[in-house]
């Protein structure tokens, strides 16, 4: 059986067709902005990738919640991805080996791969202090920083305090921390969000794979084509805010009848994701569709610039 075959028969065994996966495929390339020409493309980037690519996922000052959403992917699974799609080398949270192993592994890997990785970095670098806010086997998050990324053939900040310098970087901020391009003083791929739609994450791997280079981006390093348009241009309860039709009160027929929560301290208007195409869950819901105002979370500074939450702006 080849390895296209082999593929479909692992999916068929969790219960997803081949029409569902070829659904899947539709909906990420129409995401990457690309013609339908290029669905067989992407199905092939998965079911049989010409290239596995290693990549060395770095844990900064974080929750982990960028991995937790990562292993949540459905198309390709979390273990297709990281098995058979990408060779992770390393990643503290989900590789067997640990302590003095796992460095050694990290060392092995930069020997082997270096100036030919992907370097997915989550968590924001704390700068002050020498650094000394954040440290794994003895080193600071700062020094790892710089000995890996200026390896990468390309990193990816997955997340916004990789991009941005997130929850850890709000006020007053004692440690200093800050997003990865800003405290290497280099740029990065950025995909933002608390935590980021994993659909955006393998989206620009598979724009990797399948055209050899990274999607375009913005001023913020973000992917344009799943950070190209805000919230609200996207947003279904938008004719409700045209016809000033607002929730103002959870639990209200308002909120029952989907009006704007614009007055409920939406920041979909001042926010750039495409939560409202992409969603969260296998495309089940994203938090304006399930009720809630959208807080803004891939922004830079959202912790401080968006709060008060729940408070018109
Ligand atoms: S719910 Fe938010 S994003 Fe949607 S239309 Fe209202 S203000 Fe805009
Ligand atoms: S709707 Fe807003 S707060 Fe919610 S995930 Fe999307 S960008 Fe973040």
């Amino acid at each position: 059986m080849d390895k296209k075959e082999q593929f479909y028969q692992r999916l068929e065994q969790r219960g997803v067709s081949r029409r569902d996966f070829m659904r899947y495929c539709t909906f990420l390339t129409a995401t990457m902005g690309l013609s339908a020409s290029f669905v067989p493309k992407v199905a092939e980037v998965f079911a049989a990738p010409k290239q596995r690519p290693p990549v060395i996922w770095l844990n900064f000052g974080e929750c982990t919640g960028c991995t937790e959403a990562m292993l949540r992917t459905v198309y390709p699974y979390a273990d297709e991805l990281v098995l058979e799609i990408l060779s992770v080398e390393y990643h503290e949270t989900i590789m067997a080996a640990a302590g003095h192993q796992a460095e050694e592994q990290l060392q092995a890997a930069l020997e082997k791969h270096s100036g030919k990785f992907i370097c997915v970095a989550e968590g924001a670098i704390p700068t002050k202090y020498n650094g000394g806010y954040g440290r794994i086997g003895g080193r600071t998050f700062l020094e790892i920083a710089q000995e890996v990324i200026p390896q990468a053939a390309a990193t990816i900040c997955i997340g916004t305090c990789a991009c941005f310098g997130g929850v850890p970087a709000a006020k007053p901020n004692p440690g200093g921390y800050m997003g990865v391009g800003q405290a290497l003083k280099m740029k990065t791929i950025n995909i933002p969000g608390c935590p980021p739609n994993p659909v955006n994450l393998v989206g620009t791997i598979v724009n990797y794979l399948l055209l050899g280079k990274l999607p375009a981006v913005d001023d913020m390093g973000r992917p344009l084509f799943a950070y190209g348009k805000t919230i609200h241009d996207q947003c279904p309860r938008r004719s409700h805010f045209e016809n000033e039709e607002f929730v103002e009160e959870f639990g209200s027929k308002e909120a029952a009848l989907g009006y704007c929560l614009y007055k409920m301290g939406c920041r979909g208007p001042e926010t750039y994701n495409n939560c409202p195409v992409a969603k969260f869950n296998d495309g089940t819901s994203w938090p304006v569709e399930a009720g809630h105002p959208c807080i803004g979370c891939s922004e830079p500074d959202f912790w401080d610039k968006m709060t008060p939450f729940y408070e018109e702006f």
